[in-house]
């Protein structure tokens, strides 16, 4: 057999953890350099935790819709529940774009994924909305959510005992390239690899910047806010299209959240108090009830999204070197797509190239040639 690579993954976000484990599961010798206390303190714990079928790019629908399986059947094959529910995923679709929307779900059909156009009357049920200039609805049966944390470290005990190995309060502060590979400062040792994978979602422009590579990459601010336990019936992931609010249960809580477009880039995780009550207007204009119900300022938090200039990752391995390879920027879909992701850049450094899926689209030129891409159900 041959020899292993020493491969280098810098992050045990939902996406390092993914990759190590299939890595180590190819046989290589696999290193997680993590800069915080433990696992999936960077946006990985941060996020909504929802995933979704529903896209209109084909690699989207394709790599959530396969991640969302392999969440689905994570059980029967690794032996642990990571919290995947089938809790469903209702976009309220206004008229002007209901047409578009629906030859959308014929294509996430043709790909397999069970969604559907619903009655208003069916989507009432659900979750309570003003109709006014809306064309329909659309729902998502397998859509959901699943535990970020339960699946990272799922993917962390199954890379362990294939041998990885993972180090946490170890930032990588200094990357050489050497004849014989790669030569990483981190903490207070030095580790050498054959291969590094950037796994380090909004600051893998900053870990390539160390090795002199140009990742456009940039973190921005998301916040979700919460009302107070026991004060709304239990309501699926539901997004008004025509303003990107959004609202699902959580417990007995009931979190929502609205994209601010005029905030900068730059990592905080403190909540936005200020941007609350535009929130508040633009979802209590379609959910009116939503203004009646308490909230409770300890169940909201902010993160940051990890964010591309098309919205899409970075996959691959750098053209001008094959050595380091790129598996970030996944623009606030990271924890939907990390299963077949871990899958794609194993192939990507053990067969030379990722063959389940041409992930050429996906790659840096793409954005170094101007060819960006377009996804309409972004938010
Ligand atoms: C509020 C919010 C809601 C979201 N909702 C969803 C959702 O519903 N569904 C969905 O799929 N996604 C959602 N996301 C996005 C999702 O969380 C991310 O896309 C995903 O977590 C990215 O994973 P990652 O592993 O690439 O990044 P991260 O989880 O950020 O991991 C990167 C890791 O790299 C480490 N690192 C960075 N630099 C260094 C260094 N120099 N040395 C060592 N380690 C380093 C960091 O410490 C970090 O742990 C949401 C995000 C937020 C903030």
């Amino acid at each position: 057999m041959a020899k292993p690579d020493r491969v280098i993954v810098i992050g045990a976000g939902i996406i390092g953890a993914s990759c190590a484990y299939h890595l180590a599961a190819r046989g290589q010798q696999v290193t997680v350099l993590e800069k915080f206390d433990a696992p999936a303190e960077g946006s990985t714990g941060r996020s909504f935790a929802s995933v979704r079928g529903q896209w209109s790019d084909e690699l989207n629908i394709t790599i959530s819709w396969e991640s969302i399986q392999t969440f689905r059947d994570f059980e029967k094959l690794y032996k642990v529940d990571v919290g995947y529910r089938p809790t469903g995923y209702m976009y309220l679709v206004p008229e002007s774009g209901w047409e578009t929307q629906l030859q959308h779900v014929a294509f996430q059909q043709d790909h397999g994924v069970p969604v559907d156009a619903i009655s208003f009357e069916d989507a009432q049920n659900k979750t309570p909305f003003v109709q006014d200039g809306l064309g329909g609805v659309t729902w998502g049966a397998a859509d959901g959510v699943v535990d970020p944390y339960l699946a990272t470290n799922a993917y962390i005990s199954m890379a362990k005992s294939l041998g990885a190995v993972f180090h946490m309060k170890t930032e990588v502060h200094e990357i050489t390239r050497t004849e014989a590979g790669w030569s990483i400062r981190a903490g207070d040792s030095i580790y050498e690899a054959d291969y590094i994978v950037n796994c380090a979602g909004g600051w893998s422009s900053e870990t390539a910047k160390l090795a002199g590579f140009d990742i456009p990459v940039e973190h921005f601010r998301r916040n979700i806010y919460s009302t107070a336990p026991n004060s709304t019936p239990v309501h699926p992931m539901t997004i008004d299209l025509n303003t990107g609010f959004f609202l699902r249960s959580e417990g007995e809580r009931l979190l929502f959240g609205l994209a601010r477009a005029d905030e900068p880039a730059g990592y905080n995780t403190s909540v936005d108090w200020d941007w609350m009550e535009t929130v508040m207007e633009t979802g209590g204009e379609r959910f009116p009830w939503l203004l009646d119900t308490p909230l409770d300022p300890t169940g909201a938090w902010a993160g940051t999204y990890e964010i591309t200039p098309d919205h899409f990752p970075i996959l691959g391995a750098l053209p001008e070197e094959p050595t380091w390879i790129n598996a970030c920027g996944f623009s606030g879909h990271g924890v939907m797509q990390a299963p077949y992701v871990g899958k794609l850049i194993a192939e990507e450094l053990c067969d030379g190239k990722s063959h389940s899926i041409d992930i050429e689209p996906l790659r840096i030129n793409r954005l170094r040639d101007g060819n960006l891409r377009s996804e309409t159900m972004v938010f």
